[in-house]
């Protein structure tokens, strides 16, 4: 199931399951069929109540509980609690920065962490802020999205996919010349630089989390096109690493890394504008579109 966070023309935000081509409304039908089942995306992860929800659309859903899918608005999923970033994880990417930025060509031996603060996210077609007096290095980083389901405290690899609930897409905006002393809070962490969604991917419709696609397009044209085949440290290596000193909680996000095409390592480089429209893609998952807006 690919679970969403919507709302229609009266604005309220609600539980939805994204099908073909329509969104159902899974408050309303599980009040038509006297079923109890959380009513937001993140009590859905908490609960871990997948198979609840699942169970309530195993039936024929009658149409008026639906919505078509172009006429829903999504929204960020939810505010995670936290949310750990992976730098460095794919090797071309290493290659990249080490060219173009200031970090070290050998690959890490260990994975490179940081964290992007909860009042970073924003959901599909939200602007991204473009602060000409804090950045003229604004760049993206299409990534694969890892959703903690219960709760990760030491947790060997062999075990660390049962903490996993689900995968999204992590737009991981960063602010190339706001990088100070060598760390990312402020290239990585201002508002709006976690654009998050469009949905959750249940678990179980991705049994191979390290064969998706992923791609990004700036104004249409292709600038990441890679697969998670290609991480360097793969989701169970990172649960358990993360996990061996930081508990995770359901709801919170790993976003894994991204693959090389960044701005840059583009010769000449490129960057994000106001105007840019940038679309990050994870097969099975989805496109997650914003727009670039200036905010001086
Ligand atoms: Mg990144």
């Amino acid at each position: 199931m690919l679970l969403v966070n919507f709302s229609t023309d009266n604005g309220r935000h609600r539980l939805g399951v994204r099908r073909d081509s329509d969104v159902v409304d899974v408050a309303a039908l599980a009040a038509e069929r006297s079923a109890r089942v959380p009513d937001t995306l993140l009590e859905v992860v908490r609960q871990d109540a997948t198979a609840a929800v699942a169970a309530l659309l195993a039936d024929p859903v009658p149409e008026h509980v639906t919505h078509p899918a172009d006429r829903v608005v999504l929204h960020a999923p939810y505010r995670p609690g936290k949310i750990i970033g992976v730098g460095l994880n794919y090797t071309e990417h290493v290659a990249e920065s080490a060219r173009a930025l200031d970090t070290a060509q050998e690959l890490p031996q260990r994975p490179v962490l940081f964290a992007k603060p909860a009042t970073a996210v924003i959901g599909p077609e939200e602007a991204i802020e473009h602060n000409g007096h804090l950045t003229q290095q604004l760049d993206w980083e299409c990534e694969l999205a890892v959703v903690i389901g219960r709760t990760a405290k030491r947790v060997p690899a062999e075990r660390a996919l049962e903490h996993v609930f689900g995968y999204s897409v992590l737009n991981d905006i960063s602010a190339r010349d706001q990088r100070r002393g060598g760390l990312w809070l402020y290239s990585k962490g201002q508002d709006t630089y976690a654009p998050f969604g469009p949905g959750v991917r249940t678990a179980d419709a991705i049994p191979e989390p390290h064969a998706l696609e992923l791609s990004l397009k700036v104004n249409g044209e292709v600038r990441q096109k890679s697969s998670t085949r290609y991480m360097l440290f793969r989701i169970p290596e990172l649960i358990a690493d993360i996990s061996a000193g930081i508990t995770l909680e359901p709801g919170d996000v790993i976003a894994t890394g991204t693959p090389a095409g960044v701005g840059a390592g583009m010769s000449p480089q490129r960057w994000l504008w106001p105007g840019d429209v940038v679309e990050a893609t994870v097969q099975h998952i989805g496109t997650l579109r914003n727009p670039v807006v200036d905010v001086r």
